[in-house]
Protein backbone atom coordinates (compact mmCIF):
# COMPACT_ATOMS: atom_id res chain seq x y z
CA UNK A 1 0.00 0.00 0.00
CA UNK A 2 0.90 3.39 -0.85
CA UNK A 3 1.14 4.20 3.38
CA UNK A 4 3.61 1.62 3.75
CA UNK A 5 5.67 4.09 1.34
CA UNK A 6 4.19 7.16 3.72
CA UNK A 7 5.34 5.52 6.68
CA UNK A 8 8.59 5.15 6.01
CA UNK A 9 8.99 8.95 6.17
CA UNK A 10 8.00 10.08 2.49
CA UNK A 11 6.15 13.18 2.04
CA UNK A 12 3.48 13.85 -0.73
CA UNK A 13 5.02 14.89 -3.58
CA UNK A 14 6.90 11.67 -3.25
CA UNK A 15 4.09 9.76 -2.72
CA UNK A 16 2.72 11.17 -5.77
CA UNK A 17 5.26 10.21 -7.85
CA UNK A 18 5.47 6.98 -6.38
CA UNK A 19 2.12 6.67 -7.50
CA UNK A 20 1.58 7.87 -10.90
CA UNK A 21 4.58 5.14 -11.17
CA UNK A 22 2.58 2.22 -9.89
CA UNK A 23 4.38 0.79 -6.82
CA UNK A 24 2.12 -0.08 -4.53
CA UNK A 25 4.45 -1.37 -1.92
CA UNK A 26 7.86 -0.76 -0.50
CA UNK A 27 10.44 -3.74 -1.70
CA UNK A 28 12.73 -4.73 0.75
CA UNK A 29 15.88 -2.59 0.14
CA UNK A 30 13.37 0.69 0.21
CA UNK A 31 12.35 -0.93 3.46
CA UNK A 32 15.30 -0.69 5.05
CA UNK A 33 17.40 2.01 3.29
CA UNK A 34 15.16 4.71 2.64
CA UNK A 35 13.83 5.58 6.67
CA UNK A 36 18.01 5.40 7.27
CA UNK A 37 18.56 7.80 4.19
CA UNK A 38 15.84 9.94 5.20
CA UNK A 39 17.53 10.04 8.90
CA UNK A 40 20.52 11.41 7.58
CA UNK A 41 22.42 8.22 8.01
CA UNK A 42 25.55 6.89 5.27
CA UNK A 43 24.37 3.30 3.97
CA UNK A 44 25.69 0.72 2.37
CA UNK A 45 23.31 -1.05 0.63
CA UNK A 46 23.33 -4.90 -1.39
CA UNK A 47 20.47 -5.99 -3.41
CA UNK A 48 20.62 -7.46 -7.20
CA UNK A 49 19.36 -5.03 -9.78
CA UNK A 50 15.72 -5.51 -10.27
CA UNK A 51 15.05 -5.13 -6.52
CA UNK A 52 14.10 -1.24 -6.51
CA UNK A 53 17.60 -0.34 -5.87
CA UNK A 54 17.29 2.63 -7.37
CA UNK A 55 14.27 4.40 -5.93
CA UNK A 56 15.89 2.73 -2.38
CA UNK A 57 18.37 5.95 -3.11
CA UNK A 58 16.61 8.01 -5.38
CA UNK A 59 13.87 8.93 -2.99
CA UNK A 60 15.22 9.61 0.16
CA UNK A 61 18.53 11.56 -1.88
CA UNK A 62 15.40 13.98 -3.39
CA UNK A 63 13.71 14.53 -0.13
CA UNK A 64 16.77 15.54 1.93
CA UNK A 65 17.77 17.81 -1.35
CA UNK A 66 14.14 19.00 -1.94
CA UNK A 67 12.01 18.26 0.68
CA UNK A 68 9.13 20.70 0.74
CA UNK A 69 9.72 23.20 3.53
CA UNK A 70 13.28 23.98 1.74
CA UNK A 71 12.59 23.52 -1.55
CA UNK A 72 11.81 27.36 -2.12
CA UNK A 73 15.02 29.14 -1.46
CA UNK A 74 16.97 26.22 -3.76
CA UNK A 75 19.32 27.80 -5.46
CA UNK A 76 20.24 25.74 -8.83
CA UNK A 77 23.68 23.98 -8.44
CA UNK A 78 24.53 20.35 -8.08
CA UNK A 79 23.31 19.15 -4.60
CA UNK A 80 22.52 15.22 -5.55
CA UNK A 81 25.57 12.90 -7.50
CA UNK A 82 25.53 9.95 -8.50
CA UNK A 83 28.21 7.46 -9.74
CA UNK A 84 27.69 4.91 -11.64
CA UNK A 85 30.10 2.35 -14.14
CA UNK A 86 28.07 2.42 -17.21
CA UNK A 87 26.67 4.75 -19.60
CA UNK A 88 23.84 2.08 -19.56
CA UNK A 89 22.85 3.22 -15.98
CA UNK A 90 23.86 6.71 -16.39
CA UNK A 91 20.65 7.15 -18.68
CA UNK A 92 18.69 4.46 -16.88
CA UNK A 93 19.14 5.78 -13.38
CA UNK A 94 18.93 9.47 -14.20
CA UNK A 95 15.64 8.82 -16.12
CA UNK A 96 14.17 6.61 -13.12
CA UNK A 97 15.47 9.37 -11.36
CA UNK A 98 13.92 12.22 -12.74
CA UNK A 99 10.97 9.98 -12.54
CA UNK A 100 10.82 10.34 -8.70
CA UNK A 101 11.64 14.32 -9.16
CA UNK A 102 8.46 15.09 -11.31
CA UNK A 103 6.59 17.13 -8.79
CA UNK A 104 9.51 18.53 -7.83
CA UNK A 105 11.70 20.94 -9.35
CA UNK A 106 14.99 19.07 -8.99
CA UNK A 107 16.65 18.87 -12.85
CA UNK A 108 18.31 15.89 -13.12
CA UNK A 109 21.31 15.11 -15.49
CA UNK A 110 23.13 12.25 -16.78
CA UNK A 111 26.59 12.59 -18.26
CA UNK A 112 28.40 9.83 -19.99
CA UNK A 113 31.37 9.46 -22.41
CA UNK A 114 30.56 9.50 -25.76
CA UNK A 115 27.66 12.13 -25.77
CA UNK A 116 28.76 15.47 -27.30
CA UNK A 117 30.63 17.79 -24.41
CA UNK A 118 28.51 20.53 -25.87
CA UNK A 119 25.17 19.03 -24.67
CA UNK A 120 25.96 18.28 -21.37
CA UNK A 121 27.88 21.93 -20.55
CA UNK A 122 25.21 23.69 -21.84
CA UNK A 123 22.83 21.68 -19.46
CA UNK A 124 25.15 22.31 -16.61
CA UNK A 125 25.67 26.00 -17.43
CA UNK A 126 21.35 26.10 -17.16
CA UNK A 127 21.75 24.91 -13.73
CA UNK A 128 21.52 20.45 -12.80
CA UNK A 129 20.47 19.69 -9.16
CA UNK A 130 21.31 15.92 -9.65
CA UNK A 131 24.04 14.61 -12.05
CA UNK A 132 24.39 10.92 -13.12
CA UNK A 133 27.56 9.84 -14.10
CA UNK A 134 30.73 7.61 -14.86
CA UNK A 135 33.40 8.56 -13.44
CA UNK A 136 35.82 9.48 -16.25
CA UNK A 137 33.63 11.83 -18.27
CA UNK A 138 32.78 13.26 -14.40
CA UNK A 139 37.03 13.54 -14.31
CA UNK A 140 36.31 15.74 -17.64
CA UNK A 141 34.14 17.99 -16.85
CA UNK A 142 35.71 19.17 -13.36
CA UNK A 143 39.14 19.04 -15.25
CA UNK A 144 37.21 21.60 -17.78
CA UNK A 145 35.57 23.59 -15.17
CA UNK A 146 31.93 23.09 -16.10
CA UNK A 147 30.91 20.90 -12.95
CA UNK A 148 31.52 22.15 -9.42
CA UNK A 149 31.23 19.33 -6.67
CA UNK A 150 31.45 22.06 -4.03
CA UNK A 151 27.16 22.30 -2.93
CA UNK A 152 27.26 18.59 -2.99
CA UNK A 153 25.37 17.12 0.17
CA UNK A 154 24.27 13.57 -1.09
CA UNK A 155 26.89 10.68 -3.15
CA UNK A 156 25.60 7.54 -4.59
CA UNK A 157 28.16 4.76 -5.44
CA UNK A 158 25.83 2.75 -7.17
CA UNK A 159 27.24 -0.85 -8.41
CA UNK A 160 30.27 0.27 -6.14
CA UNK A 161 32.02 -3.38 -6.81
CA UNK A 162 31.70 -2.71 -10.66
CA UNK A 163 33.13 0.49 -10.19
CA UNK A 164 36.09 -0.90 -8.52
CA UNK A 165 36.43 -4.04 -10.84
CA UNK A 166 36.66 -1.96 -13.88
CA UNK A 167 39.02 0.30 -12.30
CA UNK A 168 37.70 3.85 -11.70
CA UNK A 169 38.42 3.10 -7.77
CA UNK A 170 41.44 6.09 -8.35
CA UNK A 171 38.75 8.39 -10.55
CA UNK A 172 36.16 7.96 -7.77
CA UNK A 173 38.59 9.10 -4.94
CA UNK A 174 39.74 11.66 -7.03
CA UNK A 175 35.91 12.98 -8.04
CA UNK A 176 34.32 12.78 -3.73
CA UNK A 177 37.66 14.89 -2.66
CA UNK A 178 36.05 17.59 -4.86
CA UNK A 179 33.13 17.14 -2.72
CA UNK A 180 32.43 18.55 0.72
CA UNK A 181 33.27 16.43 3.78
CA UNK A 182 30.01 17.09 5.45
CA UNK A 183 28.20 14.94 2.85
CA UNK A 184 25.88 11.88 3.27
CA UNK A 185 26.92 9.05 1.33
CA UNK A 186 25.23 5.78 0.01
CA UNK A 187 26.85 2.99 -1.24
CA UNK A 188 25.22 -0.28 -3.11
P1 LIG B 1 15.90 -1.26 -10.05
O1 LIG B 1 16.25 -2.40 -9.14
O2 LIG B 1 16.10 0.05 -9.41
O3 LIG B 1 16.56 -1.39 -11.39
O4 LIG B 1 14.31 -1.34 -10.31
C1 LIG B 1 13.73 -2.37 -11.08
C2 LIG B 1 12.31 -2.05 -11.52
O5 LIG B 1 11.41 -2.12 -10.42
C3 LIG B 1 12.14 -0.66 -12.10
O6 LIG B 1 11.40 -0.77 -13.29
C4 LIG B 1 11.35 0.10 -11.07
O7 LIG B 1 10.52 1.05 -11.66
C5 LIG B 1 10.56 -0.99 -10.39
N1 LIG B 1 10.24 -0.73 -8.97
C6 LIG B 1 11.04 -0.12 -8.05
N2 LIG B 1 10.46 -0.09 -6.84
C7 LIG B 1 9.25 -0.69 -6.98
C8 LIG B 1 8.16 -0.96 -6.09
N3 LIG B 1 8.21 -0.61 -4.80
N4 LIG B 1 7.09 -1.61 -6.58
C9 LIG B 1 7.03 -1.97 -7.87
N5 LIG B 1 8.00 -1.73 -8.78
C10 LIG B 1 9.11 -1.11 -8.35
Amino acid sequence: MLSDFEKLGLEPQFLQAIEQLGFEKPTPIQLAAIPALLDGRDVIGQAQTGTGKTAAFALPMLQRIFSASSEVEQARGVKGLVLVPTRELAMQVAAATGEMAQNTRARVLPVYGGQSYVIQKRALARGVDVVVGTPGRLMDLMRQKVLDLSQVRFVVLDEADEMLDMGFMEDVETILSEVPGERQTALF
